[in-house]
């Protein structure tokens, strides 16, 4: 049967983000501020396991891929040379009536006002640029206006006379970059999948004109099995080739990594083949020579790009949706069952892979429970929570996707060994503490 999208999962993932301490509205004690969000104390350890397990495939277990980290500020020029200052807009109409304002391409009825249902309202489309401007140095006005990158993207291929120069790759090879980009979106929405401040990882792959359809198919399959990889169930996820209509005038082939949330199919990543646009462009308004001299075959090229660009921030989105799980279970002692919420998260992506739980907090529980900690931390992240019954502590953790906790009670004392219990199937093991890092080494397999 194929996977179906699930609507109450939404509002369970969202409470559970509040409750544990993976997202929280952004200035929350001041009412909120709209579409933005600040990730707590496990929301930070999941984002970074996405972006750690994304540079890890891009780029560590890569010889053809290096990483940069540019700025986000960034001159005009850039964005007049990659056709953002024209073209990145969206058309916008006001409701004479209401004054709400809304995305044109967006209403359903283009007579019909969605807010105050008044018809024929609405004001001519304007073009609404979504790149945030804003001044550098003490003088506003023209000459001093900067724009926070809407992209990433651009980085790479600023930089891509210098990372030629400096790196001893050449085509095919990718540059890496993860960083936050700004779009001033109209209708941000569904919790943290559309926001105006996101983070993204993308790579430009640059290769000969003649390998690009190639290498298009190849990032297409590597980055959908990279989602497969770290536990996304394959048929949550599908491969979606734009058509004709929906490509950006300079790509030649787009292929979106559509996750199915709750609200149905959407977009975590797109592939694209953007041909040599961009260079081209850049060398056109920098008047720099982008090209790449083949000395082999003696020729001179641009290369075309073939783009992996992905959403750090949806994608953890994702991994919580598709991680997420409730069961009933057996209460440990009672033989009754109880509901529990599970989150079934690969071990790179878990927030915390190991947490150690003295059974109380009496200082001589205690203190081995932080000789075990401290063994264990310089290895994997981990959490320490010594107070609440064990059962409940438990719970918590599997709330918070955590694979293994180590709880450390009175036999401890005696038998130097503490009890490693198993997240999915709540199984428990005695290993000695002089094993226990090699034994959840082998588990974790990180
Ligand atoms: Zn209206």
């Amino acid at each position: 049967m194929p996977a179906a999208p699930d609507p109450a999962l939404f509002d369970k993932v969202v409470n559970l983000c509040k409750r544990r301490g993976f997202v929280f509205p952004s200035a929350e004690i001041y009412g909120g501020f709209r579409s933005t969000y600040d990730y707590g104390p496990v929301g930070v350890l999941l984002l970074r396991n996405v972006k750690d397990a994304w540079w890890r495939s891009m780029v560590q277990l890569r010889h053809d891929v290096v990483g940069i980290d540019a700025a986000i500020l960034s001159p005009p020029a850039i964005w007049e040379a990659s056709g953002h200052l024209t073209n990145f807009t969206d058309p916008l109409v006001d409701c004479r009536v209401c004054r709400e304002r809304f995305r044109f391409d967006k209403l359903e009825d283009p007579e019909v006002c969605p807010n105050c249902g008044a018809e024929h309202s609405f004001t001519e489309a304007r073009r609404f640029n979504l790149m945030f401007k804003t001044y550098a140095g003490p003088v506003e006005g023209a000459g001093a206006e900067v724009y926070l990158r809407p992209e990433t993207a651009q980085g790479m291929f600023v930089n891509f006379k210098n990372v030629l120069e400096t790196s001893r790759k050449r085509p095919p090879f990718g540059i890496a970059q993860i960083g936050k980009s700004f779009r001033n979106e109209i209708t941000p929405g569904n919790f943290v999948f559309r926001t105006r401040e996101f983070e993204q990882m993308e790579m430009e792959y640059f290769v000969p004109p003649a390998e690009a359809d190639r290498w298009y198919e190849y990032w297409c399959q590597t980055r959908l099995q990279w989602y497969v990889d770290l536990g996304i169930p394959a048929d949550s996820l599908r491969l979606r080739a734009h058509d004709a209509d929906e490509l950006s005038h300079y790509s030649t082939g787009t292929s979106d990594v559509e996750f199915l949330f709750p609200w149905g199919w959407d977009e975590l990543e797109g592939i694209a083949n953007r041909t040599d646009y961009d260079l081209r462009q850049h060398e056109e308004h920098s008047g720099e020579r982008l090209e790449y001299f083949d000395q082999a075959a003696g020729e001179r090229y641009l290369p075309y790009v073939i783009e992996p660009a992905a959403g750090a921030t949806r994608t953890a989105m994702a991994f919580l949706m598709a991680a997420y799980d409730e069961e009933e279970v057996a209460r440990e002692g009672q033989g009754q069952g109880e509901p529990r919420t599970v989150l079934r998260f690969h071990p790179r992506i878990a927030p915390y892979k190991v947490a150690v739980l003295p059974l109380s907090k009496k200082p001589e529980l205690q203190e081995p429970a932080i000789d075990v900690l401290s063994r264990l931390q310089p290895h994997f992240m981990c959490d320490y929570d010594e107070t609440q019954a064990i059962g409940r502590r438990y719970r918590r953790q599997d709330e918070l996707g955590t694979p293994y906790c180590v709880t450390i009670d009175f036999d401890t004392l005696t038998d130097k060994a503490v009890t490693v219990r198993d997240r999915d199937s709540m199984a428990q093991d005695r290993v000695p503490i002089e094993g226990l890092l090699e034994h959840l080494q082998a588990r974790l397999d990180l």
